[in-house]
């Protein structure tokens, strides 16, 4: 039996002056704040099953890197990505996120690029996405002072099950009328540019030292790796993103009772193998590797397979989607 098993985490409740005190379907937790991110591998996420119960993910983190993330991965400071669900109510601030360098340059040990999948959205639903071509510098730092930054950004229109890449020093808003979960470099690094006279605090400097004004920031055409495409027979995998960063993969399984098995990719079988966060974003099903209790997973539910437990298998106990990311 492996050294440490897989196992599921308990979900972290934030609350952000842009969210909701509504998070149902996904959650049926009744809270006083409105609650704006849902962490799901956070530093303070919370073991939920297994011997580890209890425990903070980044006590397991510096306990047990190794099997992990796995040996051949050099140490790190933090578990390496950070998935979370956000719920917004309201506009999030005009923000940018530094990238490696610049986080180092303050202290941090990497910058932020993430990714956002798009578990819901009203029609009509857009976020915002890099700077309009032409856009210099100067003038961002000018709107900012008009407040009228929001006219230089990008409209991009987002529907449910879209993957939207989000490099470091790409100026983005995500707003209201989408479910989002995102996934990222664990840093919390954000550099607010406008905030729509909300009180909070603005990080003009850094923020503008961080943008970048052409970037790779877009809508990710998914691959199809198998099936059908049509799901009419049981299950099919797309690549959503591959970054320097992370992959995230989406599988569909069609009916109640499959069990697909989720080997890791060629390329990632020839090394040690890498953590797995695995995320259900619809059904329900039971996550089972070799000689373990299989661990129940339900829709925005999130588990972590480490490293040295590679080989595992999803039996859906009614239709599924699941998100899976694995760091680079
Ligand atoms: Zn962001």
């Amino acid at each position: 039996m492996p050294s440490l098993s897989p196992f599921r985490v308990r979900p972290w409740f934030r609350p952000m002056v842009w969210g909701t005190r509504n998070l149902a379907p996904w959650y049926d937790k009744v809270v006083g704040e409105p609650i704006g991110e849902v962490w799901l591998s956070g530093d303070t996420s919370v073991v939920d099953t297994g011997p580890l119960t209890g425990k903070t993910l980044d006590a397991v983190f510096h306990e047990h890197m190794e099997d992990l993330l796995g040996p051949t991965v050099h140490p790190q400071e933090r578990f390496p990505l950070l998935m979370k669900v956000l719920f917004p109510k309201e506009k999030l601030s005009v923000q940018v996120h530094p990238g490696d360098a610049m986080a180092r340059e303050h202290g941090e040990p990497h910058g932020k690029t993430e990714c956002w999948y798009t578990l819901e959205a009203e029609p009509g639903a857009t976020v915002a996405l890099g700077l309009r071509p032409g856009t210099t510098l100067p003038a961002v730092q000018a709107a900012i002072e008009d407040k009228t930054l929001e006219t230089l950004l990008q409209s991009v229109p987002v529907h449910a099950g879209d993957m939207i890449f989000v490099d470091a020093g790409t100026v983005h808003a995500i707003f209201p009328g989408v479910v989002v979960l995102e996934t990222q470099q664990n840093s919390d690094m954000t550099y607010r540019l406008y905030d729509y006279g909300r009180p909070r605090e603005l990080h003009l400097k850094d923020g503008l030292q961080a943008i970048r004004l052409h970037t790779d920031a877009g809508t990710v055409q998914p691959k199809m790796e198998f099936g059908d495409g049509a799901q009419a027979s049981g299950a099919s995998r797309e690549l959503m993103v591959q970054s320097k960063y992370f992959r995230v993969d989406r599988t569909r399984i069609a009916n109640a009772n499959i069990t697909e098995d989720f080997s890791l990719p060629a390329r990632k079988q020839s090394q040690t193998g890498s953590v797995q966060l695995i995320f259900v974003a619809a059904g329900a099903g039971a996550l089972k590797s070799q000689g373990e209790e299989p661990i129940q997973l339900r829709r925005g539910e999130l588990a972590v397979v480490p490293a040295c437990a590679p080989d595992w298998s999803m039996t859906s106990s009614e239709p599924m989607e699941i998100l899976r990311a694995i760091p680079e």
